[in-house]
């Protein structure tokens, strides 16, 4: 199963405050390209300018990443400056330049018409709108996007919020968009508009899932010592989720279970760990399959506990029925 994303390619500069990189590989497409990549093949839909770096194309030459959708402009690929606070979750963006997505439209090409999966990365929302009237017959599309986009184009979003199966939001995005302070509630409102999940992304503390039909999962999150630079998680996160989705057979209809929904969550979490462990997709670059199959073993472990449990008080003697 092939996975159809549209979303920024970048160069990013990043400061923390222990280290910055400047014009690094960037961008929500990229992050998910390279990560979604590592389970199956990656149909991008993204614009560069004629400064993009040919190393980065190379990269992705090496991995099943399909670049027929990738247009090269005349101009200057998008810029984006962040810095973080000591917290390491939250941060400033310092400057945001579109260069050529100014006047960029996505064409979706006919070789990527079989995707199953449709990840529409940060992009603005009437460019994501104008890829969900060129695609048809998706077994699952997954919305994602950010604070600008809820200040500045709350409308357009709304459209695109309506349209698809599945929205990934921060709690602090949840609460902008909804203006509920319970996430819980903010979630409600969102799965009213006719979403059939919401999954709330808590940063270094992992993922919640809630579902129309009910459900509700929180993904383990795994410990990590050190967070080198947080940038892409979310989009290393969706990345994770629909490779993992693009390996397995959804149920009749073409629809997914709920059970592999919750797994699709879980290698989110791992791969959006994976990829705070260095700047830009470096630690991506080098992850392997047994990579992740250690660290879902771990999440494993550390989530599992005894069902069986029962309230005694302390010295009763349990009086056991026959
Ligand atoms: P995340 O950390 O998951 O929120 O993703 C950060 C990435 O999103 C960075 O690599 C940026 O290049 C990209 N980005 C930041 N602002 C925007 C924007 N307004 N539109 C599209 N992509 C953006």
């Amino acid at each position: 199963m092939s996975i159809l994303v549209v979303g920024s390619v970048a160069l990013d500069t990043v400061e923390t405050p222990f280290a910055r990189v400047e014009e690094t590989l960037g961008g929500a497409a990229s992050y998910f390209a390279t990560a979604a990549s590592l389970y199956n093949q990656v149909n991008l839909v993204a614009v560069i300018g004629t400064d993009f770096p040919r190393e980065h194309l190379d990269f992705w030459r090496g991995r099943p990443v399909n670049m027929a959708g990738l247009r090269i402009e005349e101009g200057r690929t998008f810029l984006w400056a962040a810095r973080y606070h000591m917290d390491m979750n939250t941060r400033d963006t310092l400057d945001t330049q579109l260069g050529v997505y100014a006047g960029f439209h996505p064409v979706i090409p006919e070789e990527y018409s079989s995707s199953e999966l449709l990840f529409l990365a940060n992009i603005q929302p009437e460019l994501q709108m104008e890829v969900l009237e060129q695609v048809s017959g998706v077994s699952l599309s997954v919305l994602d996007t950010m604070e600008l986009w809820i200040m500045t184009a709350r409308a357009q979003l709304t459209e695109v919020i309506k349209r698809v199966d599945m929205l990934l939001m921060s709690e602090e995005e949840i609460r902008q968009y909804t203006n509920s302070a319970s996430i819980v509630k903010g979630v409600r409102q969102l799965l009213d508009m006719g979403l059939q999940y919401v999954v709330v992304k808590q940063g270094s503390y992992g993922a919640l899932l809630f579902g129309a039909d009910g459900t509700f999962f929180s993904a383990p999150t795994y410990p990590l010592e050190e967070v080198i630079d947080p940038t892409g998680a979310g989009d290393a996160f969706a990345g994770g989720l629909l490779g993992y989705l693009s390996t397995v057979e959804p149920q009749r209809g073409g629809r997914y279970s709920v059970d592999q929904i919750k797994l699709g969550v879980v290698h989110g979490n791992i791969l959006g760990s994976f990829v705070c462990e260095d700047f830009s997709i470096g630690r991506l670059r080098t992850l392997i399959m047994d990579d992740v199959a250690e660290r879902y073993q771990c999440l494993v472990a550390c989530s599992h506990f005894d069902p069986d449990w029962r309230f005694s008080q302390p010295g009763q003697v349990k009086t056991v029925i026959r």
